[in-house]
């Protein structure tokens, strides 16, 4: 029997990763990378080539009964995972411009990925879809009515992760999804917040775009629309606007660096612009946690994920640092031994919130939406985790 194979592909700008899970026991049994697209001699040409090189190297590919496509933004129109046709197709490029680093790449891995393997179901997966909860409180923007009505409202991204970690929390607690509370952190280069209640995302740090939230590898997160405006009266491009938001503020406008370890090397060294970057960073984060605290009112665990939540020890404890109002109490050494193997608990027992770090997986995440989706009986995100490779993808 090999008819369970999901080929997920996540096709960005320059570079497209793939892997192929059987999902009888959620086995990732091919996996890839293929960088430096359309960027001369090492890469291949295009994305037709590079997807043609990633198909080449998978033995079965008759196997494969459905593919799974990571897709940034899905807008007001996408609210779930989606089989992809033509029509579907071209309704997605009107997101292009809101996800301009993204979504028109993640679409032509759609096309090519339906041209290159005909007879297959594509479905589209958004990092959009998990907010599609949003209460209107959370969901909107207070702005005229004129900008509502042209789509001026908050999506959230990281949706996937978020899922996925909600889910993977809510079995480490022996609880299901809508029995548990939960914020998860998901803290890369691209960071952002989710207030979780009974499984469904409630709040979420990034809006319209993924520029909202929290300080960023090189994004600002939160900052007063009156500094645009500002800026924009004394006369600055907008392009230079975008390019700077995008590509020059949070820890790499602060300190020049933009990897949280470069920061931390920097900041070892007495650099006081480094150790303010690493400073609000881990305010803006505690300042998220003790607003969707608020908005939960109970609050079971606290979930971190992503380069920086699996990994950086010290993030964590002074992200939670003074929180113990909140009933969280770190056990420290359980902390610092943890640096993201796998999914692990690291509170003290006397805390009345668990504390976890659990690796994130969106491939797999993708693999179960798709595999529920065809089996729509079937419940995604319960089977236990047995994958052993994981992967982020970063807006
Ligand atoms: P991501 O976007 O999830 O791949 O995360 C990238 C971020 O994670 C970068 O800022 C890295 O510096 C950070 N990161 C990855 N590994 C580690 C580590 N071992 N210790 C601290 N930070 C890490």
């Amino acid at each position: 029997m090999s008819d369970t194979h999901i080929l997920v592909i996540n096709s960005g700008s320059s570079s497209l990763r793939f892997s192929v899970y059987d999902m009888r026991g959620e086995r990732q049994i091919a996996d890839g990378k293929i960088e430096q697209i359309g960027e001369g001699a090492a890469g291949p040409a295009d994305h037709r080539a590079a997807l043609a090189q990633a198909l080449a190297g998978i033995a079965d590919r008759d196997a494969i009964v459905a593919v799974g496509h990571r897709v940034v933004h899905g807008g007001e129109r996408f609210l779930a995972p989606t089989r992809m046709d033509a029509a579907a197709l071209a309704e997605l490029a009107r997101f292009d411009a809101l996800a301009p680093l993204h979504n028109p790449a993640n679409r032509l891995g759609i096309a090519l990925g339906m041209e290159l393997l005909p007879g297959r179901t594509h479905v589209a997966v958004f990092d959009t879809a998990f907010h599609h909860s949003l209460p209107p409180a959370a969901m909107h923007y207070a702005v005229p009515a004129q900008w509502r009505a042209r789509g001026v409202r908050r999506h959230g991204f990281h949706g996937t992760s978020h899922r996925y970690v909600s889910r993977e929390a809510a079995r480490m607690l022996g609880k299901t999804p809508a029995e548990t509370n939960l914020i998860s952190l998901h803290l890369g280069n691209g960071s952002s917040v989710t207030a979780v209640r009974g499984g469904l995302s409630v709040d979420t740090s990034m809006g319209m775009t993924p520029l909202e939230g929290l300080v960023m590898g090189t994004r600002p997160g939160d900052i007063d629309a009156g500094v645009l405006l500002h800026l924009l009266r004394e006369g600055i491009d907008p392009r230079e606007l975008d390019d700077a938001l995008h590509h020059h503020s949070g820890l790499r406008g602060l300190c020049g660096e933009n990897d949280m370890r470069a920061v931390r090397a920097l900041a070892a060294t007495g650099n006081a612009d480094a150790t303010l970057a690493l400073e609000m960073y881990c305010y803006r984060a505690r300042k998220y946690l003790g607003a969707y605290g608020a908005v939960l009112g109970r609050v079971d665990a606290l979930v971190f994920t992503a380069g920086i939540g699996e990994h950086d020890a010290d993030i964590r404890a002074r992200v939670l640092a003074g929180l113990e109002w909140f009933g969280v109490r770190l056990d420290a050494e359980r902390n610092h031994a943890c640096r993201g193997q796998r999914a692990m608990a690291i509170h003290a027992p006397s805390s009345r919130v668990a504390i976890l770090v659990i690796p994130t997986n969106e491939e797999l995440e993708i693999a179960r939406e798709v595999i529920g989706l065809l089996e729509p009986r079937a419940t995604p995100g319960h089977a236990p985790a047995r994958a052993t490779h994981r992967r982020r993808s970063d807006p």
